[in-house]
């Protein structure tokens, strides 16, 4: 049987990586399809049913119920989701993976560049996993554990699950997806046709951090028109777009932005403009865990239109909002056992289970507003989109542990709440 770092040296050395700002084509790369065709084949030789890659380049397979039919037709389809791409960010090509055994402590320097070092002062996360065998890159590309982790994972769990058919299970939904690191994981997926009433992506970070909540994430258009008048004798008449942006952006200047917020806090982000002195077109980024904070941006960002229309009279402000994607902690609070699974999951898997935020946007997100509820797992992964890329060997057997668990409590008769209920029936 394959272990999980055998199967994770064997994607990571396939070059999967996506490209930014492609728009005629899906995916971005054609790379992702040579992945796409290794798991295809190790699906069916795992003999799960309705293995396929279609043409978008999304892999999904299905392994059947062990239980007896009247039971497994009360236990709903768990869907696992892990993406086949890599990040834009950092080459993925001719990825040379070094396995340090047994960690001592201290510095590691990556042999392809000795200029790229993992310091436990810079990475405290290294102090857990003394003794522990950690994956790099040579230090020339990223390692890929973001997200070949999570594929190796969930692979040695289906493989887990086929050798030992005493496991009681439920059927399984699984999905491989392309583009996620361009925002696109989820554009042509099909979500009715994948069947899974909820799913996990085993995308996260470090060992034990379960992730179900995500910013809510607006973008406002500030428009100004300006008045144009030959500058030689604009006297009295020229108004100046620009300066307009300017005090604009002068008076959300004290608001929260990202470099001055963490944790739990939002912020409003100035990102593109595009134009001149007559006519000029703004983007900001608006980030909240709450609504009420959303609104109050939108009121901030209002304001300081309103106001610039005062100080420059003739121009003209105009300013729209569009939802990018929302906090999926809404669309779980229905069914807190999703979420409340997986931290028990951890917990009989011998991990220390801890409740992550996400300060950006996932797939889960859009799969859990598009009616497939979906938080996210731990990899055990470290330094994604970076050089400096690192994964315990033990941290993913621990993932592996926790997704059987996981499973398993999907399938245990005696835990009810499956129905929305407030008991997650978990015995605690
Ligand atoms: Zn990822």
């Amino acid at each position: 049987m394959s272990t999980v770092l055998d199967r994770f040296l064997r994607y990571v050395s396939v070059d999967t990586q996506s490209q930014d700002g492609v728009t005629d084509r899906f995916p971005s790369t054609d790379r992702q399809k040579d992945l796409g065709r290794i798991l295809v084949q190790e699906l069916k030789d795992l003999e799960l049913t309705g293995v396929s890659m279609d043409e978008n380049g999304y892999v999904t397979a299905w392994l059947p119920a062990n239980l007896p039919p009247q039971q497994a037709a009360a236990v709903p389809v768990v869907g696992f989701l892990a993406h086949l791409d890599t990040s834009p960010e950092v080459s993925g090509a001719g990825v040379t993976p070094v396995v340090h055994r047994r960690y001592a402590g201290g510095d590691l320097v990556l042999p392809g560049d000795p200029g790229q070092v993992l310091r436990p002062e810079e990475n405290p996360e290294l102090q857990r996993h003394i003794g522990d065998d950690i994956v790099t890159s040579d230090g020339t590309t990223l390692l890929g554990a973001d997200n070949k982790a999570g594929i190796a994972e969930i692979m040695t769990m289906l493989s887990l699950l086929v050798d030992r058919p005493e496991i009681p299970h439920g059927r399984l939904a699984v999905g491989f997806t392309p583009d996620e690191e361009v925002g696109n994981g989820t554009k042509y997926f099909d979500v009715a046709g994948f069947g899974a009433a909820v799913a996990y992506t085993v995308d996260g970070g470090r060992v034990g951090c379960i992730e179900y909540e995500n910013f809510n994430a607006y973008t406002a258009v500030i428009t100004i028109e300006g008045v144009g008048v030959h500058p030689g004798y604009g006297k009295g008449k020229l108004v100046n777009a620009m300066k307009i942006a300017a005090f604009i952006l002068k008076s959300l200047d004290a608001d929260p932005a990202p470099e001055t917020t963490e944790g739990r806090e939002g912020f409003i982000h100035p990102f593109a403009v595009t134009g001149g002195a007559v006519h000029l077109e703004m983007k900001l980024l608006l980030r909240d865990f709450e609504m009420e904070g959303i609104t109050v941006q939108k009121e901030r960002i209002q304001r300081a239109a309103d106001s610039a229309v005062k100080r420059y009279p003739g121009a003209e402000v105009r300013v729209t909002f569009s939802e990018s994607y929302l906090n999926m902690k809404q669309r779980l609070a229905a069914q807190p056992e999703i979420v409340e699974y997986a931290i028990e999951a951890a917990r009989r898997a011998g991990v220390t289970p801890e409740r992550g935020i996400i300060r950006g946007g996932t797939d889960g997100a859009r799969l859990s507003f598009a009616g497939l509820p979906t938080p996210n797992i731990f990899t055990g992964g470290n330094n994604f989109h970076s050089k400096l890329e690192w994964i315990a060997v033990q941290g993913m057997e621990a993932t592996v542990r926790t997704l059987v668990e996981l499973v398993k409590i999907w399938a245990d008769p005696r835990i009810s709440g499956r129905n929305g209920s407030d008991s997650s029936g978990l015995d605690r």
